[in-house]
This record gives C-alpha cells, sequence and structure tokens, in this order.
C-alpha cells in the first residue's frame, strides 16, 4: 500500500509517527514531573452493597491534570509510565495517597487499588506493596487488589505467585474487568480469588439488550456457586441497580452511585451515606 502513496505520502506519515513519539516524549517528562513533583492525585469511586444501598469500600483511580496538557486520562498515563519503565515509582505514590485515605475511613471500608500488567510480571511487587501498606498502617484486610486476566496473562506463573504471597497475609484480590480481555473460565478454576468485577460493557446494556443480561446473570450464578463476591461496574442508572438487585448481584459501582472524587469528597459521602444510616445496620457490620 505505501508504494502507491508515493514518497510524498510515506514523509507525511513518517513526519506523524516523529510527531506521535515527540508528544509521548512530552507527555513521559511532564508526568515524571508530575510524580517528582507529587502532583498525580488519587481519587475514590465508592462500591456499594446492593442489599442495603450502603457504602462497602473506596476503588482508588489515578487523577493527573497537567497545567499544559489539561486532563490526561490514567488508561492513557498508567501504560505510558508502564511501557518507560517507572510505573513502579507512579504506583507507589498512589497507593501511599490512597492508603493514607483510607485510615481515615470506618474500619469496615475496603481500599480497592489497581495494579498494572507490569507489576504482575515483577517479583518484587508483593514485598513492595506490603511495606507501602505497613508503612501507613493500614489493616491489611482493609486491601483490596485488582487485577486483569489480560494483565496476569503475560507471565501466569509470576503473577499468580504475586497473588498467592498477598492472599497468604489478608490482602483480597478482585479480577477486573471480566467478560472483556482474554477471559477464559479455566483461569477462574487455576488462579485464586476473592471478587470478580463484571466489566462496565455488559452493564451498561443489561437493561436494553438481554444478551448482556443472560450473561450478568450466568456470571452470578458463577460467582455464587464459587463463593467469590461480585462487583457490577459502570452503573448509571435506577433501572440498571434493580435489574442487578433482582439477579442477586452482592456490590455495585458506578455514576449512579457516586463518580471517582478527591479525598474530601468520599468522606463526605461516608457522611451521608454510611455513618447516618440506620444505626442497626452499622451495628450488624461491626
Ligand atoms: P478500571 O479499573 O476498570 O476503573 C473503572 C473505570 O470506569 C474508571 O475510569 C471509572 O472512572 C470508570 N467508571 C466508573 N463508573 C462508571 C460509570 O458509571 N460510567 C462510566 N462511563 N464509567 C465509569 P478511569 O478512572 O478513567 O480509569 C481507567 C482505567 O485506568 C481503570 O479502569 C484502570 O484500569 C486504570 N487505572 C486507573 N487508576 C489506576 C491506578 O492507580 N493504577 C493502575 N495500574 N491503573 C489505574
Ligand atoms: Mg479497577
Ligand atoms: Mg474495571
Ligand atoms: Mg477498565
Amino acid at each position: 500500500r505505501s508504494k502507491r502513496r508515493g514518497r510524498g505520502q510515506i514523509t507525511v506519515y513518517s513526519n506523524e509517527i516523529a510527531e506521535q513519539m515527540k508528544r509521548a516524549t512530552q507527555l513521559e517528562q511532564a508526568l515524571r514531573n508530575a510524580i517528582i513533583a507529587d502532583e498525580v492525585d488519587v481519587h475514590f469511586q465508592p462500591i456499594v452493597d446492593l442489599k442495603t444501598d450502603t457504602v462497602v469500600g473506596f476503588e482508588a483511580l489515578a487523577r493527573w491534570i497537567d497545567k499544559d496538557l489539561g486532563f490526561v486520562s490514567p488508561a492513557v498515563f498508567v501504560p505510558l509510565a508502564e511501557e518507560r519503565g517507572f510505573i513502579d515509582a507512579l504506583s507507589e505514590a498512589l497507593l501511599r495517597k490512597a492508603a493514607e485515605a483510607a485510615l481515615s475511613w470506618p474500619k469496615e471500608l475496603f481500599l480497592s487499588f489497581n495494579l498494572s500488567s507490569a507489576q504482575l510480571m515483577d517479583p518484587s511487587t508483593a514485598f513492595n506493596i506490603l511495606a507501602i501498606i505497613n508503612r501507613t498502617g493500614l489493616d491489611l484486610n482493609r486491601l483490596e487488589l485488582e487485577i486483569t486476566e489480560t494483565a496476569m496473562m503475560t507471565d501466569p506463573e509470576t503473577a499468580q505467585k504475586i497473588v498467592s504471597e498477598l492472599r497468604a497475609v489478608g490482602v483480597k484480590i478482585a479480577l477486573d474487568d471480566f467478560g472483556t480481555g482474554q477471559s477464559s473460565l479455566g483461569r477462574l478454576r487455576d488462579f485464586t480469588f476473592d471478587k470478580v468485577k463484571i466489566d462496565r460493557a455488559f452493564v451498561c446494556r443489561i437493561t436494553s439488550d438481554s444478551a448482556s443480561e443472560h450473561i450478568v446473570k450466568a456470571i452470578i450464578t458463577m460467582c455464587q456457586g464459587l463463593e467469590l463476591e461480585v462487583v457490577a461496574e459502570g452503573i448509571e442508572d435506577f433501572a440498571e441497580a434493580l435489574k442487578l438487585k433482582s439477579l442477586g448481584c452482592g456490590m455495585g459501582q458506578g455514576y449512579f452511585y457516586g463518580k471517582p472524587a478527591d479525598a474530601e469528597a468520599a468522606l463526605r459521602y461516608i457522611e451521608e451515606k454510611y455513618l447516618l444510616v440506620d444505626a442497626t445496620n452499622i451495628g450488624s457490620m461491626l
């Protein structure tokens, strides 16, 4: 194809590639500077018990607003940090901030934190995480780590070893974005997890598309049989919440319950949706 485009075209395309590489390098430098300056922030999105509609934990989500580039999605800068070899520095800063914030929540609430694929290939990951968490003083039982099947697949042996080391000391493991990527039911049998997070791609069609409903229903039933907890991601409206409740889904997360927001907003959310709920309900959770 490139032959037919002729010389001029090829030049245009190589300029574009050069331009892209330049942008990525600018982004990398800006991100490195932001990490050093402690400007990468962490936001929190509530995860609720669908039976009681009360908050049970929060997922930490990285947030970065650069003064020149503006808002940059973690879906862009997390993979960049991985490719350029400084995901550890980024993740450490985020986990420390997230754990510090979680210290001021009621102790029944868990903190869920995303691990990237590069971290699942690094044998020192479990040690690094435990060192950070122990330094902050957060109870290990309150920590959950989210991993994706795709991320695990690059080096399944190392990933399984990391998972085992963490679970042995009480950290829970959630399988994120379940149903997308390199899903395999065999993985649910071979690997040991505590929780499955049903991907938003199914949840967002659950009230309009019966295929999605059947898939979600099957995942919930399967999780019940395997004694895995289950969270539906990306619940955006009341109808979706109602449908998931009727299917027996244990937990939910999404804009309907709360958008990711900063640590202060998470505390206000807890005051409204947790501390002020019926005292008998709190009593039963303690
Ligand atoms: P994820 O772990 O699957 O996180 C859920 C994403 O869905 C978040 O996007 C969240 O803001 C978004 N979301 C939640 N509820 C709704 C909803 O009701 N509707 C819609 N449309 N979206 C919803 P976000 O924050 O942009 O993060 C994107 C991805 O970046 C995350 O997907 C995760 O894979 C990665 N990520 C974010 N923070 C971190 C981090 O600290 N470390 C690592 N390794 N990855 C991170
Ligand atoms: Mg996640
Ligand atoms: Mg997810
Ligand atoms: Mg995702």
